[in-house]
């Protein structure tokens, strides 16, 4: 809600939430003691400090350094960019967590080590002492969330900036993928926040701005756009892609609480391979979907789409980015391809697939949603199908060709999935409006998007041949 209310300003607890979750999970109790309470109560703020000119999407290349001194504390010198919330005064301290090479470190990932930077250092009793060496040297000026400060951070220009090591040493990669899970989730709600914002503003904008005659009325009456059909298609569009991206973070969410809290360990493994494979889809289709449907209220909103007051623009600019951080959403296609689909031996995704077979095997079998049924089986089908195809590959530049036009597959016929378990919860609770609803909205998105999904399959299957044809020198 915060995120749909003003995704800029969310980001500020939606970092500080990764953080305390990274400190609570590979933190020592005396830094768990110092930071925490301060962090989970807001007073302070915390940051991902990964990103620098030459480590962006191959974080492994940073190159800032954080020499010991002898106390078990650190000194960090360098430079990281792109820093949401790296400065600010609209709280008392910052705590940035810090990835950096510590001397003699192996090259690559392997090589990194998670720091814990307070912008103010803390005095054992709690109480903020000198201003660490960390400045903001710059900020960025960005298409969209204008109200997040995206800082170029320097670290040690003067004595260098004093850090703590979380966790051990050359195990920061184990601790950033805690908050970077964490944030791949919740920057795919984002998607869905930005879209549920766009579709609501849409909705009232389509009610009651009035032009044309809709079909059936008098040639001279202005009727509302919202009786024409395509106003309609595009109104459905983004109802039922917002509903299903949120029906697919819920179950992520659920997965992942699961797989943190089960009893039994081997229904908390299971939990923990399903939230593996879809937080990529969750991630990337979701902030996708942020883009177009954002776009798409524009589009209903005519020419005062294009206008600054009508509110559609900023949403629309505020979702460019989520694409691109918290892992590009080409290198969300590239781990659900490479890392996730194999995953125990392509057990978890084949038990995906079998749940979402058994949902339209449900579907299918009930007389109001037998079309509905009858269509998402058939895709899911070929998702398998293509899925088998691309795990089978020997060529790995075939697979990675195949990845981004995969993830895209995989999250339309998902939604079409979490949109039937909707459907069929609803027919089983009553037959009020409401419910009525859900059967019509997954009826509509079975119609009109899952088809997509098999139109996809001859991309993902294309191989990498056509990309490398040309040397692409003009
Ligand atoms: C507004 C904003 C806020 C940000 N906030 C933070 C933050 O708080 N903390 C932080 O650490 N960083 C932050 N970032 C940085 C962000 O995470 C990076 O910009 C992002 O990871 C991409 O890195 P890059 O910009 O270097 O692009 P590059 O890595 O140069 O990528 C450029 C293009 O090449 C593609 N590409 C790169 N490598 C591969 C590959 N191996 N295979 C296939 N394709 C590839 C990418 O998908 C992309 O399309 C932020 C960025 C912005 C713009």
């Amino acid at each position: 809600m915060i995120t749909t209310a003003n995704m800029a300003l969310s980001l500020n607890p939606m970092l500080t939430g990764s953080a305390i979750l990274a400190l609570e999970q590979h933190g020592s109790e005396a830094q768990k003691a110092q930071y925490l309470e301060k962090l989970i109560t807001g007073e302070w703020t915390g940051t991902m400090v990964l990103t620098e000119p030459n480590a962006g999407s191959d974080v492994g290349a940073l190159t800032t350094r954080a020499e010991p001194v002898g106390d078990g504390s650190f000194l960090l010198s360098g430079t990281k960019i792109f820093i949401s919330w790296g400065e600010h005064d609209v709280a008392e301290n910052i705590i940035h967590l810090v990835l950096a090479r510590t001397p003699g470190a192996p090259p690559g990932t392997r090589g990194i080590s998670l720091f814990l930077v307070p912008k103010f250092l803390v005095a054992t009793d709690g109480s903020l002492g000198a201003r660490n060496d960390v400045t903001c040297v710059s900020l960025e000026h960005k298409i969209g969330i204008h109200s997040s400060p995206t800082c170029v951070l320097a670290f040690g220009e003067r004595d260098g900036a004093i850090g703590y090591l979380v966790g051990d040493e050359h195990q920061g990669m184990r601790a950033m993928f805690t908050m970077m899970n964490d944030a791949r989730l919740k920057v795919g709600l984002e998607g869905l926040g930005l879209s549920e914002r766009a579709y609501q503003l849409a909705l009232g904008y389509a009610r009651e701005r009035t032009q044309g005659a809709a079909p059936g009325q008098p040639p001279a009456t202005q009727s509302p756009i919202i009786d024409h059909p395509d106003v309609r298609r595009m109104l459905l569009t983004m109802k039922a892609n917002t509903e299903a991206m949120r029906a697919l973070m819920y179950d992520t969410a659920a997965s992942l609480d699961i797989a943190r809290r089960h009893p039994n360990p081997a229904t908390a493994s299971e939990a923990m391979g399903r939230a593996n494979l879809l937080t990529p889809i969750a991630k990337a289709w979701g902030t996708d979907l942020g883009v177009e449907m954002t776009s798409l209220a524009i589009q209903i909103f005519g020419g005062m789409g294009y206008v600054e007051e009508s509110g559609a623009g900023q949403l629309w600019r505020d979702s460019r980015i989520a694409p691109i951080y918290e892992g590009t959403n080409g290198i969300q296609a590239i781990d659900l391809v490479i890392r996730k689909l194999p995953m125990d031996g392509g057990n978890v995704a084949a038990a995906f697939v079998a749940d979402m077979t058994a949902t339209a095997t449900a579907l299918a079998a009930r007389p109001e949603t037998t079309d509905i049924g009858t269509v998402l089986g058939q895709a899911i089908r070929e998702v398998a199908a293509t899925t088998e195809w691309l795990t089978t590959q020997s060529e790995v530049t075939d697979r990675l060709a195949g990845a981004t036009p995969y993830l895209r597959m995989l999250g339309i016929v998902a939604g079409g999935y979490y949109l039937g378990r909707s459907a069929l919860a609803a027919l089983d609770a009553g037959n009020g409006p409401f419910h009525r609803e859900k059967v019509e909205t997954a009826r509509f998105y079975v119609e009109q998007i899952v088809p997509q999904a098999a139109g996809l399959r001859p991309a993902v299957q294309a191989g990498s041949a056509s990309l490398s044809a040309i040397p692409l020198t003009s």
